[in-house]
Order: C-alpha cells, then structure tokens, then sequence
C-alpha cells in the first residue's frame, strides 16, 4: 500500500510518499515559506530532483502542485509509475476529541477546525489540505494522526492545571503535550526490539522542539509540553518551562504586547538567547570544543533540563527500564546523549562510549554491558507511524 504521508505546517507542507510494507519511500519533497513570497517546492522521485521558486500563496495551492507532480504521467519523459492508495496527514491538535488516528469524514474536518483556535498556525492549513486533498482525489482515503492523542493516557494528575477550574473549562486549559506521533512510534519500536519485556520507557525527544515522555506499558503516564509545546525542557528558541510570573511581569514593564512576549519565548529564546548566536546544536558543539562559554551554558542547561525531567519521569514511574533518544539532536549527537545521562550510573544509565559514536539508520543499542537499563537510540519516524496507522485503519 502506497501512502503519501503530508505534514502541513504554519508555513511549510513536507510530504512522503511511503510503500507500508517494505517502507520504501518512493517520493518526497516539500513547499516552503507558504504565503511568505520566495516560496520553494523541492521534490525527488524516481531518483531525480528537482527544486522551483515559484509563488505558492497558501496550503491548497502547495498540495494542489504535490498531487500534481505525484500524478502527472511524465517526469521528464520517463513514467513516474506512483500511486496513491491513501493520504495521511499529521495533525498537530487533538484537542480533547481525538484520542486515536482516524479515517476523515465531514465531522471529522469540523472538529479538527473547531479546536483550531488552541493550535491556529497548524491546524487551520491540515484542514485546508485535507479539503483539497478530498476535491482532488475523492476517492481516495484520508486519515489524520494527531501529535497530541497519544497523551489522551496521561491521568488527571498529571494532566489537570491547578488554576481555577471554569476558567480551564471555558478555555480548554490543560496539558495536551505534544510529539506523540513520535513517542508511539518509539514505543512501538521498543516492544520491537525487546519482544515485550521494556515496561517502564522514557522516550527523549531532543530536536529543535524537544520533549520527554514516559510510557508505562505502552501507555503515556507523563509528558513535558504542555498546554503548548513551549513547556518543559529548554529549546532551540523555546524557553521551556519558567516561572509562569515572568510573563505578566514582562508585559507590566515594557512596552511588549502579549503576541511579542509569546513570540520572544517561542522564536527568540532557548539555546538561541543564551548562545547569543544560534540555535542549531551541531553549531554550539564546536563553539563549545572552541572554548565558547555561552556555547557551553546552553548546551549545559539544555542537557541538564533533560537530565532533571528524566529524573521526574523516573520517579513517577517507579523507575526506569529503558531510555531513548531520538529526532535531531538525540539520534545524533553522541555528545548530547553523554551530558544527558552523565552522573545517572549508580541508577544503572552507563552508556557504552564506543556504541555511542556510531550512527545508523536503523535503531541500535548505546548501553555498556554493566547498565541496568536499556539505552536505544531510535530516529524519528512520525510518517512511517502515519503510514502504518493508515494501514490499520483502512484494514
Ligand atoms: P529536529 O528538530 O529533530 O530536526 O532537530 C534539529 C536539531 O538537531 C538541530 O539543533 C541540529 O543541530 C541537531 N542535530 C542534527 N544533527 C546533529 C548532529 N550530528 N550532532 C548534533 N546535533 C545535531
């Protein structure tokens, strides 16, 4: 079964076109910088790339030109041979409606819009692309896989904001918490990789979005990101969790509205404000071995922000049986998963250096033979998810 796999987000729509079963990506590619001017479509099929700048004023128009040049017959001049059986689309909010993957129908693109509002920049251009994809090709399937229902779990506990509970109520106050497509995925892998026996997993999503999730039996207990995905740990331009006094101290003494202040502490924060450079984590790691102290301070904080919530995850799981890393920075870099776990030993966390310095695409092990908790390093796979929720829903 070939399904493309599209992910749209507040100015972008990346997309997959993967077989299920063999998971061969037959095509893929992206539109960039949607309704910002300048706008690009890069693509690769058949072994060929090609890359246009061209106008594309909003999300109909990127995926109107995705299924054009999945579809069209040519590519130059030779058979492209590509099939759609379904479309999956990642959607970034559930909002409280959806606790699974499902198969799009009328009511389903109703609510995904109703619960915009929590997740406007996203959810507003998934549904766009839904509709379009249901004009173009109406006989096609259509399923939505949700960043935020694999936390549907997380008990009230966990999840209930200890603010008054109308104002929750009237504005769907509560964490949602988000990467889900990608801690089920890891989960999943998990079970693959040690027939069942993990019990206690933290999956680390270190990337330029990073969040912790512990999964107790398959089930999501706690997780970092919050009512958004700017709480928890420290960011690439994110400032992670803070004294939520800070905000309205901010905005009571400057000139900043409430949009710049959220602006500031999604796009000008994390690694980026305390570099004072850059919030690309390959970039910090030479300035740090440069001798670059700021470098250093944020790499230091952002490991030890992991480090703290690995310990929170461990205690309220009763333990730890196995850790992941994965997405950018945690599938990655050696260094980054070292100063995560650094001082963690006596709680059986002994990565075996060696191991660590390899890479591979496929999921290995990074644990010393004298550790007590497994250590995988997985890469991301939120479309092979996506593709094989689209499998099972459609079986
Ligand atoms: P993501 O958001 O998952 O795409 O992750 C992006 C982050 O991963 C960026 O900060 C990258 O610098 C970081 N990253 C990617 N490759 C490496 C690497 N080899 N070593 C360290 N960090 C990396």
């Amino acid at each position: 079964m070939n399904v493309l796999v599209v992910n749209a987000g507040s100015s972008s729509l990346k997309y997959q076109l993967i077989t299920v079963e063999t998971r061969e990506i037959l095509a893929k590619g992206a539109c960039e910088r949607i309704g910002l001017g300048e706008s690009t479509f890069s693509n690769s099929m058949n072994g060929q790339k090609m890359e246009l700048t061209l106008p594309i004023p909003n999300h109909r128009t990127a995926i109107s030109l995705v299924l054009g040049i999945l579809l069209k017959n040519e590519t130059d001049g030779k058979p492209s041979n590509i099939t759609i059986d379904a479309i999956g689309h990642r959607i970034v909010h559930g909002g409280s409606y959806f606790k699974d993957s499902c198969i799009v129908d009328d009511e389903v693109v109703r609510k995904i819009e109703e619960i915009a509002p929590l997740a406007p920049l996203h959810n507003y251009a998934a549904a766009s692309v839904i509709e379009s994809c249901r004009e173009v090709l109406p006989s096609i399937p259509n399923i939505v896989s949700f960043d935020t229902s694999f936390h549907a779990t997380i008990p009230e506990v966990a999840w209930r904001y200890a603010l008054p509970r109308d104002l929750c109520e009237q504005l769907k106050l509560r964490k949602y918490g988000f990467h889900g497509i990608n801690h089920r995925y890891v989960n999943m892998t998990v079970n693959e990789l040690t027939g069942g026996k993990a019990h206690k997993i933290v999956s680390c999503h270190l990337g330029n979005g990073s969040s912790i999730t512990s999964i107790k039996d398959g089930i999501a207990v706690d997780t970092t990101m919050g009512f958004t995905p700017l709480d928890g740990l420290v960011m690439g331009t994110r400032c992670g969790s803070i004294d939520p006094a800070t905000v309205t101290y901010i905005i009571e003494n400057t000139n900043l509205t409430a949009h710049e202040v959220d602006t500031i502490m999604n796009k000008k924060s994390g690694l980026l404000a305390v570099s004072g450079f850059t919030n690309d984590i390959r970039d910090l790691i030479e300035s740090t071995e440069a001798g670059h102290p700021q470098a250093k301070l944020a790499l230091d904080m952002f490991c030890y922000s992991a480090k703290k919530y690995l310990g929170a995850m461990w205690a309220v799981m009763g333990g730890i049986d196995t850790v992941v890393f994965t997405a950018g920075a945690g599938q990655n870099s050696p260094y980054i998963r070292t100063k995560t776990l650094e001082g963690m030993e006596h709680l059986g966390f002994v990565i075996d250096e060696e191991k660590n310095q390899e890479r591979h695409d496929e999921p290995w092990s990074i644990a010393a033979p004298e550790a007590t908790v497994n250590i995988f390093v997985i890469p991301a796979g939120e479309e092979f998810m996506i593709a094989y929720d689209v499998k099972r829903l459609l079986s």
